[in-house]
């Protein structure tokens, strides 16, 4: 099959990120607030009608469109063997929180685009960030590594001896839900009190300290030390989930990106890395925190990365047309 053009799918729980590209680059990319009401199909159906606009604004006609790479805020599960959303961050029913205005149970989102489309790859927002940076960024040449992602949620995308891990139903890195703690109530939004994300993520701190997320971060920056306390602790947090993923994993680099650590990687690095010095020298002498490479892009390169033909790559590597 020779590609013409792919396109990428971001889906995250507040906004979609659509991206058409070809050979020599990215042609058009659009956002839209993710549509969370109507029935199960409302958000497929979204997805086909930006990369039909997309296509429009182009001039490209959708048939020379022939594979569709997607990174989407999760978990899956799977539908008459094909891969359906059930995050708690868009399905009503899947939601601890029940604030969401529909009551779907999973989002048929690889059923419905494989209709139209002849190849349709999802994974994690994270394993596709990981796919990025270890196709154009940061750990092109690192095969034991994990992405991170601090933002309003954390994410986890693993790479073990080379290979991304997937799971059983594309799950594999979901360690954001790790349980850490019993004595806690922070809460996540899956439901889980006293696990990573609602431990450290950007949305659960401000919830939990009633304002705004960087203003919280900013006051802690400057050593306020309520703020401090609080976002130090998180950062304990977030190294020891780091400490256990490399036990599992023997992971030597962690590339961590993410709204969060893009503003304050600086001064958080050491506490992190302080829940990884002295535990188990033979495991975690070598490990190294490093920044993401492809900032704000990494999850529309995430999404085609994962469609993207061979000789594409090579192309893109020598030219990084992404930067221009
Ligand atoms: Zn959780």
């Amino acid at each position: 099959m020779t590609a013409h053009y792919i396109t990428g799918l971001d889906i995250g729980g507040t906004k979609i990120a659509a991206t058409l590209a070809g050979r020599d680059g990215l042609l058009q990319r659009q956002t839209q607030p993710t549509v969370l009401s109507g029935t199960e199909q409302a958000l497929p159906q979204q997805c086909i009608a930006m990369i039909d606009a997309m296509c429009a604004a182009a001039g490209v006609p959708p048939a020379q469109v022939c594979a569709v790479g997607i990174g989407s805020t999760g978990p899956f599960v799977q539908r008459d063997g094909l891969l359906a959303l059930a995050s708690p961050n868009l399905c009503g029913r899947q939601s601890g929180a029940s604030d969401l205005p529909n009551d779907w149970d999973a989002v048929p989102l690889q059923q419905m685009l494989l209709s139209r489309f002849e190849q349709v790859v999802m994974c994690n927002d994270a394993v596709a960030a990981l796919n990025a940076e270890r196709f154009f960024g940061a750990v092109q040449t690192e095969d034991h590594c994990a992405y991170v992602t601090w933002s309003t949620g954390i994410g986890f995308g693993l790479c073990v001896d080379g290979r991304i891990l997937h799971g059983k139903h594309g799950n594999a890195g979901h360690a954001g839900h790790m349980l850490m703690t019993d004595a806690s109530d922070a809460r996540c939004g899956c439901g889980n009190r006293g696990d990573v994300e609602s431990l450290v993520s950007g949305r659960n701190l401000a919830r939990r300290h009633g304002r705004d997320t960087a203003a919280l971060f900013a006051a802690a920056r400057a050593r306020s030390p309520e703020e401090y306390a609080l976002v130090a602790e998180a950062a304990r947090w977030l190294g020891r989930a780091l400490y256990n993923v490399t036990a599992m994993l023997d992971t030597r680099t962690f590339v961590i990106g993410g709204g969060i650590w893009q503003h304050h990687g600086d001064w958080l690095r050491p506490l992190l890395l302080q829940e990884l010095a002295g535990r188990l020298p033979a495991l975690t002498a070598e490990v190294r925190l490093i920044d993401a490479e492809l900032g704000s892009l990494v999850g529309d390169i995430g999404a085609l990365c994962q469609v993207m033909p061979t000789e594409w790559v090579t192309h893109w590597r020598a030219t990084r047309p992404w930067e221009s």
